[in-house]
């Protein structure tokens, strides 16, 4: 009988070599899209290849780990600090065999211990609604793309972006036009329109589990992920920022209640390597 370290152990590698189908049909689609020869349309079939060659020897498809991150949700009474000594097993295993790269960093000693476990590492969200049975997604975000998010609080006189629709559509799109590719596109990006500060990035970022083509259930803000996705497309950006017609595979936007006193706008945006896995147990 597996053990929930081992059935963690399975997910984290599996996340780790394999992208989603979903992400993997996107991407082909965006690759022919791009004119024959372009440096686009080279990119995505080396990204392509790559996750082939990844997913056959089971190997990391990025060298960056990124910042492994679990969302669960589970049964009333589950015994949660039982969850995270697993949790923290299976990375340590992982680690060990080369599924994850050795990438946690303290940021004052710049001391690495080699697990990929401690403060911060790895994040977990509970779920508040109760589940009958443990449900666990994980997301490994890469740094690149993380470094290309951006937070705004409107009004934004430099963008001419007001407390409305309008506004946040100037946000993504400058959030998107200042990373110049920067982040390793084609990939998602993803927003949170209200909250504050902290919940902006965290509800933006857990949008990253929704599948390509889920729209948001507000028709103004389906909408708007559809006319966003046109409008980012049409910038030139394009694969890892060498111009072409696919800079974003898809686009999420959620809502969250704000304060009088405050309207946030949260881009964060996803690279290419999405990588999602789910354990149901
Ligand atoms: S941003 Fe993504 S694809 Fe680029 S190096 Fe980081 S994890 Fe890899």
């Amino acid at each position: 009988m597996k053990t929930l370290t081992d059935k963690i152990f399975d997910l984290i590698c599996r996340t780790s070599c394999e992208i989603p189908a979903d992400i993997q049909s996107a991407l082909k689609k965006a690759c022919l899209k791009e004119a024959k020869n372009s440096p686009a349309r080279q990119q995505i079939e080396i990204i392509l290849r790559n996750i082939g060659i990844a997913s056959g020897k089971t190997q990391p498809l990025c060298q960056d780990t990124g910042a492994i991150t679990f969302y669960a949700s589970c049964p009333r009474n589950y015994d949660k600090p039982s969850f995270r000594k697993a949790a923290e097993s299976a990375i340590i295993r992982a680690t060990e065999k080369g599924y994850l790269r050795k990438n946690s960093v303290c940021p004052i000693s710049g001391r690495n211990d080699g697990t990929n476990v401690g403060p911060g590492s790895p994040m977990i969200y509970w779920d508040e609604k109760v589940s009958k049975k443990l449900n666990v997604k994980l997301l490994l975000k890469g740094g690149g793309s993380e470094n290309v998010g951006m937070q705004y609080s409107l009004p934004d006189d430099n963008l001419d972006a007001g407390r409305d629709i309008d506004g946040v559509r100037r946000c993504v799109l400058d959030a998107v036009f200042r990373a110049q590719g920067k982040g390793c596109p084609p990939g998602i990006i993803s927003v949170c329109i209200g909250g504050d500060r902290a919940s902006g990035y965290a509800e933006s970022k857990k949008q990253f589990l929704r599948k390509i083509g889920e729209r948001n259930n507000y028709p103004v803000i389906a909408e708007l992920e559809k006319k966003l996705l046109a409008e980012i497309n049409s910038l030139g950006i394009g694969a890892m920022g060498l111009g072409g017609k696919i800079t974003a595979l898809e686009v999420f936007i959620s809502v969250l209640n704000r304060v009088p006193a405050s309207y946030f706008v949260t881009v964060s945006q996803m690279c290419w390597a999405c990588r999602r896995g789910e354990l149901k147990m």
